[in-house]
């Protein structure tokens, strides 16, 4: 099992620690590499993401880093880059041009109307009392609608570029599954959902199993049941923590190499010195 962790959150963005201290925890259990994923800069602020004028003191402090654990840790700065519309996204040329090691692309946000303000925005990674008010203010209170927007918009994602993971691909459950009406199973929520898992392969990306509400709410983004469904594709995975605090950088690593071996994965893929290669899954 790797020891590694792409998708996190520190001071700089809505985590609740200063970057040395996860690396710190990182050292302390024997992590070989650890990746840094603030919430990117957005058209409007908001409390959990990372505001343009931090950016160099974000790079430069993940730079310090990286020198200061050389031979004890890999680090790794990159970015959980919002898609929000055709305008703005990973591919812009603001975030190709920034000098990261690698970019994760996931959706928070759907808007609903412009300009891209929060007020216009609907949050899908928030409580399930504001998702629900959504579903009935917006979507005729149909949650089979949401669902629809939520794939369109990875599908633009995908399609976009500018990403080398998919982050928290199906999140959409998290709230969904307790919105009447709702189903993994149906056809509504299973086509989009393999569209964007085929245009995934086609493109080369990869995934990653996002093991943040794994111990706490048994969930798992992609969900289980389509686990298989991205080891028939061959899309490449990674588990990531998606953690804000240090003492959960290795939260639900475990139980998730399990799923993935019982689920046929033979490898995962993993930063080497500065290069995705396919590391084997032992014991
Ligand atoms: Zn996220
Ligand atoms: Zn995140």
């Amino acid at each position: 099992m790797q020891l590694s962790n792409y998708h996190s959150h520190c001071t700089f963005c809505d985590g609740r620690s200063t970057p040395e201290d996860f690396i710190k925890f990182a050292v302390s259990h024997s992590f070989r590499a650890y990746g840094f994923s603030s919430h990117s800069p957005l058209p409007f602020e908001t409390f959990w993401n990372m505001s343009k004028d931090d950016m160099p003191e974000y790079l430069m402090e993940i730079e310090r880093l990286k020198k200061k654990y050389a031979g004890q840790l890999e680090i790794y700065v990159g970015l959980e880059i919002d898609y929000l519309d055709e305008t703005y996204n990973a591919s812009i040329p603001y975030f190709r041009e920034l000098p990261l090691d690698y970019r994760i692309g996931s959706i928070h946000f759907l808007p609903i109307a412009l300009p891209l303000e929060e007020e216009n925005m609907v949050c899908i990674d928030g409580s399930f009392s504001d998702y629900k008010d959504s579903v009935e203010k917006y979507y005729g209170a149909d949650i089979r609608k949401l669902v629809a927007h939520y794939f369109s918009s990875t599908l633009k994602m995908i399609e976009a570029g500018g990403i080398d993971i998919v982050g928290h691909m199906d999140k959409i459950y998290m709230n969904g599954h307790k919105c009447e009406g709702f189903s993994l199973d149906a056809d509504w929520y299973r086509k989009p959902l393999n569209d964007c898992l085929e245009l995934i392969a086609e493109k080369g990306l990869m995934v990653e199993v996002n093991t943040k509400n794994l111990l706490k709410k048994q969930q798992i983004y992609p969900h289980i049941n389509y686990l298989s469904r991205l080891r028939e594709l061959n899309i490449p995975v990674m588990v990531n923590s998606d953690c804000h605090y240090p003492d959960l950088v290795n939260d639900g690593r475990t139980e998730a190499f399990e799923l993935l071996k019982q689920t046929g994965f033979k490898t995962t893929r993993e930063l080497i010195n500065g290069k995705w290669e396919d590391v084997g899954i032992t014991n």
